[in-house]
């Protein structure tokens, strides 16, 4: 079929089992987010490309290669949101809620980025994520990776992932980081790749996180941050990994995370597993305590992550199969009406009942028994309550149902 419409490359459909692991990941991650006392906001898909281009970094992979900016017929350039965190401070700001704080957020939804695609990257994928704003002490940031590894929990895979930390420290330790990489990486820079070379002139921080494997093999041997902390810095980084074991969070330090996005600084922290080939971050964030005044509202500091849930949706074990609605089956013609009665009853009773539409009860029964239905109610002179998976039957009256199939 030459004109038959195929999904746009990098898209995927969630239908049957897919889209049962997807809302499996979502509906976890809003029970956990609210036990932690956070609150669902939904921001729109696209926003003014502004809010990503002067707040992500221009030099940062998502900037320079990946985000859907065009124009609209207005003139206007728009750009289909590639993470929630800048989504979430322009709402913060446009909504005057920097005047109530905290704000405790969770979010799930699409995200777009222009990337190759294959196992566990897509150009739609869908993240959920958190953020918390106002709080500055690393209690906050252990809370919101404590809730993070809490979600793992729920969905059986906490096994599969490991937590690495790091500290990209406050301004002066980073300077100071800065000249060090400088040093280091000017005196290679002919085998940096191209990116790279840009990168050692305006954010060589940035080099840590290329995915060249020129550029891996000599970042292996680039100093690492913790010589060049501040001491304020210093006291932060310990505090997270204190409170961290106080919440029961295992973790690893690991002096590579540095995050994709220029707003961090403090902690960054990524949770990794081995199970999905060279896709290994599933959750990943950070703090971002200049993002807010940034984008040109109050100094509100803040912390959070993201997660895949395409990635999460791979490692789950695949969800228990929903149990299926009770068919209710006219036995002939004549008893449409009262099937339709008591379809109406079962609903009205909070009990999951649908009809077959068409064809004669014998066809209907067995929609019924292949769609995995538990139970049938024929409705005729007399009303059958038919047990599908034992084939048992018992007269019952339309007044007994509800009573006799609610759990
Ligand atoms: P990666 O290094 O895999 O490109 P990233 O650093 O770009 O990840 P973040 O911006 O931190 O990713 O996004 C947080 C999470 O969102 C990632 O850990 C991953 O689980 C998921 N994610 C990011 N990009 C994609 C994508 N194109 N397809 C599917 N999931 C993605
Ligand atoms: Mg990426």
């Amino acid at each position: 079929m030459a004109n038959q419409l195929q999904p746009v490359r990098g898209t995927r459909d969630l239908t049957g089992e897919d889209a049962a692991r997807h809302f499996h990941v979502v509906e976890t991650a809003r029970r956990v987010a609210r036990l932690y006392g956070f609150s669902e906001w939904q921001t729109p898909i696209f926003e003014d490309t502004r809010v990503f281009s002067r707040t992500l970094g221009e030099t940062s992979d998502v900037v320079t290669k990946e985000m859907y900016t065009f124009e609209d017929r207005g003139g206007d350039s728009l750009t289909l949101r590639p993470e929630g965190t800048a989504g979430v401070c322009r709402a913060l700001i446009t909504g005057g809620l920097t005047q109530t704080l905290p704000q405790k957020v969770f979010y799930a939804g699409p995200m777009f980025r222009y990337e190759r695609p294959q196992k566990g990257r897509y150009r739609q994928f869908h993240q959920i994520g958190v953020e918390l704003l106002g709080p500055a002490s690393p209690l906050a940031d252990a809370e919101v990776i404590s809730l993070g590894w809490r979600i793992l929990n729920e969905l059986g895979i906490a096994k599969d992932v490991e937590l690495h930390i790091n500290t990209l420290g406050d301004a002066q330790s980073r300077a100071n980081y800065r000249d060090a990489l400088v040093a280091y990486f000017s005196s290679h820079a002919e085998k940096l790749s191209e990116d790279s070379k840009l990168r050692l002139e305006k954010n060589p921080l940035r080099i840590l996180d290329s995915k060249d494997d020129g550029d891996k093999a000599l970042v292996e041997k680039a100093p690492v941050i913790y010589a060049h902390l501040t001491e304020e810095a210093a006291t932060f980084y310990n505090g997270l990994k204190s409170t961290l074991t106080a919440f029961g969070v295992p973790f690893v330090e690991d002096p590579r995370i540095v995050r994709g996005l220029d707003y961090y600084n403090h902690t960054a922290f990524e949770f990794v597993t081995n199970a999905l080939g060279a896709q290994g971050t599933v959750m990943a964030g950070g703090r971002y305590d200049g993002l807010v005044e940034q984008m040109g509202g109050p100094n509100v500091p803040g912390i959070g992550w993201g997660a895949g849930i395409e990635r999460l949706s791979m490692l789950i074990a695949a969800p228990p199969v929903m149990a299926q609605p009770v068919a209710v089956i006219p036995m002939s013609a004549e008893f449409e009406g009262q099937a339709l009665e008591i379809l109406n009853l079962l609903r009205n009773g909070n009990i999951a009942a649908e009809t077959g539409y068409s064809g004669n009860a014998k066809k209907r029964l067995e929609r019924a028994n292949k769609s995995g239905a538990g139970f049938a109610v024929l409705v005729g002179a007399e009303i059958k309550l038919k047990n599908l998976a034992d084939g048992s039957q018992e007269d019952v009256t339309a007044e007994m149902l509800v009573k006799r199939l609610g759990a």
